[in-house]
C-alpha cells in the first residue's frame, strides 16, 4: 500500500498571501525529507502559479485562491487553482515569453519556470470558469536511501 497524505488550503487572493502559500506547501513537504534545492524549487514553482492565479486569473479582485498537495510514496503533487477568467489558449499560454500583461513588466515565464522547477506541469482553463494547474515531482530521486538490508 502507498504512503499518502493531503492537505488543502484557501486563501484570499491579496499578495500578502503569497509568502504564506509558499510556506505552507514547503512545510507540509519537509515530510518527504527533501533537499534545500527540492524546497526551493516547489516553492518557486508554486508562487509562480499562485501569483498567476492573483494577477491573471483575478485581475487583482479579491477572490478565493485553493492549493491541495498530496504526498503518494516520494511523490509530491500540487494543485493551484481559482475560479477566475480562465485561459483562451493554453499551449499559447504556457510558451516562454508569452504574456497578455507586457505594460505590467511581465516577462512571460512563470510557466516555463513551472516546468522547469517540476517533473510536470499540467493546466486546465476553461474561460469564465478559472484555471487548474498540477505539478507533480519526485523527492529524493538521487538519494541513496540505507536500510539494514543494503548494509
Ligand atoms: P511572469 O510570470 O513572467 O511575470 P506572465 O504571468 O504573463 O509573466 P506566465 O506566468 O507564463 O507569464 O503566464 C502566461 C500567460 O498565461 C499570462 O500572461 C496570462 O495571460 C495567462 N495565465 C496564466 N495563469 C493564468 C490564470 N490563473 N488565469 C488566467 N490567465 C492566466
Ligand atoms: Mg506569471
Amino acid at each position: 500500500m502507498k504512503n499518502t497524505n493531503e492537505m488543502e488550503i484557501r486563501f484570499e487572493s491579496r499578495s500578502a498571501n503569497e509568502g504564506f502559500a509558499r510556506v505552507s506547501v514547503a512545510a507540509f513537504m519537509t515530510q518527504l525529507n527533501p533537499t534545500v534545492e527540492e524546497v526551493a524549487d516547489v516553492k518557486t514553482a508554486v508562487s509562480e502559479a499562485v501569483t498567476n492565479a492573483i494577477i491573471h486569473g483575478y485581475d487583482s479582485e479579491v477572490e478565493k485562491v485553493c492549493i491541495r498537495c498530496r504526498i503518494e510514496d516520494n511523490v509530491f503533487m500540487v494543485e493551484v487553482s481559482d475560479t477566475g477568467k480562465g485561459i483562451e489558449n493554453v499551449e499559447e499560454a504556457m510558451r516562454p515569453m508569452f504574456t497578455t500583461k507586457p505594460e505590467q513588466e511581465r516577462s512571460g515565464m512563470g510557466f516555463a519556470f513551472m516546468e522547469a522547477f517540476m517533473d510536470s506541469v499540467e493546466v486546465e482553463s476553461e474561460p469564465g470558469k478559472g484555471t487548474r494547474v498540477r505539478m507533480k515531482k519526485s523527492i529524493g530521486k538521487g538519494r541513496e536511501i540505507w536500510t539494514t538490508q543494503s548494509l
